[in-house]
């Protein structure tokens, strides 16, 4: 999730690692360490949590005097930040010492078998299983060699991994895999960098491998052999890259905003991951959750996490039949809310600091409710306080914006409203079959979405110059269109607002005249010819209509412009805000680049709020 940098050469390679980590810090971290194969083949190992300078300014650096070195930036997914989750990770015979950005999805499995082959794991990370297994099969097989054993253990991990892997018994070479989490490798002139960004290594060289997934690679100093898992060799090409230092930070793209937007797929695809079990289970770290004293479920947040929960009250509503509430936590915290034992509340924040949050929290804790934390960094506050602890695996978000963070929300609190639903023995349903199958689709129609986007931008280039907008749904659709309609509020500085659809004759209608836009959302075919009426309510007071929907919608009885109609693919009405906030996002996204506005960093606006 984090960063990965290497380095194989005729230079001293700490200077190189650190001057390669400190270039991916804008990604945010918790902890640094690096690992460097001495002359005498000795392998030295510094680490700790905290900033990549305590990691330069540690004495123990100046022993580290080899040219063959591998190094990380940690953002921790299992384990909290400490110095002994710090990465590198060496197995029980200091034989192989690996770093790793991603997640192995089936830690428990191969925790108990690693175990049971007489291996014992100190950290609680799941990264510390690797360097074990390739010793494991290593030993089982030492004529067939350290490649071979590395294969063995890659067949055996499922998951996400860019890895780097060296050994003493490596002299002259590092190993580097990639699956599901990116590595470029750099080339130079009798050196070569290894790399999770390019931005790493860019002041380096301009000539790159890119790494697909199921890829190895063998770098030495003057030669680098790519390899299959079946350890055939494969051809690569260089790339030649000519990127300016900033653009290369984002990947690529122009702004952190739209590189997140682009990584839902990814992201999803590992908050899922984390949460089944390889038989396709539900399987949350909630054990000691007992289900069946709540009478009332309470969701606490702020902003966009709280469109997260409005989004999925319905879910938990319809699934688990328990009544569902959900509040801002600025409001909670002061109102003295009917809260006691018999209560769940669930509380979901991206940085796990906001304040108001953690406020709602104690506030929950003292009187006896359970608390449940919903939350993507490691080690947070709320996390340290709550009776339970969810992740949302979106990665680093650095756009104040958030947009990766928010769809992963939906999806997590959607797979624990079905945990709950099992386990009160209310599963036995077609949708729910149907709910837990879509789930698993999202990532690839998010990706459909996002490859097909072009009509957004247009309409973007249409509507840039409003000085007023209005989101408007129903059930989960009007969930959405807070979140659409904050969105345009946060990076584009429009006023915006969105209104359930049946509210807007009640007032708001009065505020609609030729040209004011109205993005309608509609996902639920048992409602959706009422939001179509509401549609046209506005459409013959002179509103532009833009309308984003799962359905064939028929142009002509609804009075909209087939170009103003965003398609997205079906799915479970339940679930489709994971999809239809995609293009309410792109849309503000492409409103304030027509406005020439600062997306990442919009006025008066911090990513995470720790004041009141
Ligand atoms: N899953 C690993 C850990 O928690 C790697 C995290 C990362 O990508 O930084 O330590």
């Amino acid at each position: 999730m984090c960063g990965i940098v290497g380095y194989i050469g005729t230079k001293k390679a700490v200077p190189v690692l650190i001057n390669g980590l400190l270039s991916l810090e804008y990604r945010g971290y918790d902890s640094a360490g690096l690992a460097v194969l001495n002359n005498d083949n000795s392998l030295k190992i510094v680490k700790d949590m905290g900033r990549v300078k305590k990691l330069q300014d540690n004495s123990e650096l100046e022993s580290l005097t080899g040219s063959i070195g591998i190094a990380h930036t940690r953002w921790a997914t299992r384990g909290m930040p400490s110095k002994i989750n710090s990465h590198p990770h060496t197995d029980n015979n200091n034989t192989f010492t690996v770093v790793h950005n991603g997640i192995i999805e089936n830690y428990d499995e191969l925790k108990s078998f690693i175990e049971k082959k007489g291996y014992a794991l100190h950290s609680e990370t799941d990264t510390e299983l690797i360097p074990n297994l390739i010793h494991y099969f290593y030993n089982k097989n030492t004529k067939k060699g350290v490649l071979f054993a590395v294969t063995e253990a890659l067949k055996k991990l499922e998951g996400s991994y860019a890895l780097e892997i060296t050994s003493p018994l490596l002299k002259d070479e590092i190993i580097v895999v990639k699956k599901d989490s990116p590595v470029v490798i750099g080339v130079g002139k009798n050196e070569n960098y290894i790399a999770s960004d390019i931005p790493a290594i860019l002041s380096y060289t301009k000539d790159f491998y890119f790494m697909e997934d199921y890829e190895i690679a063998e770098v030495k100093k003057d030669s680098i052999t790519f390899y299959n898992y079946d350890l055939n060799i494969i051809e690569k090409e260089i790339k030649n890259i000519e990127w300016d230092a900033i653009a290369s930070e984002k990947n690529g793209y122009d702004d952190y905003m739209l590189k997140e937007i682009y990584e839902q797929p990814t992201a999803i695809r590992e908050t899922i991951g984390t949460s089944f079990n390889k038989e396709g289970n539900i399987n949350l770290p909630l054990n000691s959750l007992d289900v069946n004293k709540y009478n009332k479920i309470y969701i606490v947040a702020c902003g966009t996490a709280m469109h997260a929960g409005i989004a999925t009250k319905y879910i938990f509503e319809k699934f688990t039949q328990i009544p569902c509430e959900v509040d801002m936590a600025s409001e909670f915290r002061y109102r003295n809310p009917l809260i006691n034992e018999k209560t769940l509340c669930i509380f979901i924040s991206q940085s796990g600091e906001t304040a108001d949050t953690i406020a709602a929290l104690k506030l929950a804790k003292k009187s006896g409710s359970t608390t449940l934390s919903i939350v993507n960094v490691i080690g947070s506050s709320i996390t340290r306080i709550s009776d339970f602890v969810l992740y949302t695996h979106a990665g680093p978000e650095i756009a104040v914006a958030s947009t990766k963070a928010y769809t992963c929300q939906v999806t997590l609190l959607t797979i624990l409203a079905l945990f709950i639903s099992e386990k009160l023995g209310l599963s036995n349903t077609a949708d729910f079959e149907k709910l837990k199958n879509d789930l698993n689709q999202l990532p690839d129609k998010i990706k459909y979405i996002l490859d097909n986007c072009d009509k957004v931008k247009n309409i973007a280039n249409q509507i840039y110059q409003d000085k007023n907008m209005f989101f408007i749904g129903r059930i989960n659709d009007y969930a959405v269109a807070m979140e659409g309609s904050l969105k345009v509020k946060e990076i584009t500085y429009i006023h915006s607002e969105a209104y359930a659809a049946g509210e807007l004759k009640h007032g708001p209608i009065a505020l609609i005249e030729d040209g004011v836009s109205v993005i309608g959302i509609i996902t639920n075919p048992s409602i959706s010819s009422k939001t179509l009426s509401n549609l046209d309510e506005v459409v013959t007071r002179g509103a532009n209509i833009i309308l984003i929907s799962n359905q064939d919608i028929d142009i002509n009885s609804s009075n909209i412009n087939e170009e103003s109609i965003v398609k997205i693919p079906d799915c479970s009405s339940l679930i489709s805000p994971v999809l239809s906030v995609i293009p309410l996002q792109l849309l503000a996204y492409h409103i304030a680049k027509c406005k020439k506005l600062d997306v990442d960093k919009p006025r008066n606006l911090a990513k995470s709020v720790t004041v009141e």
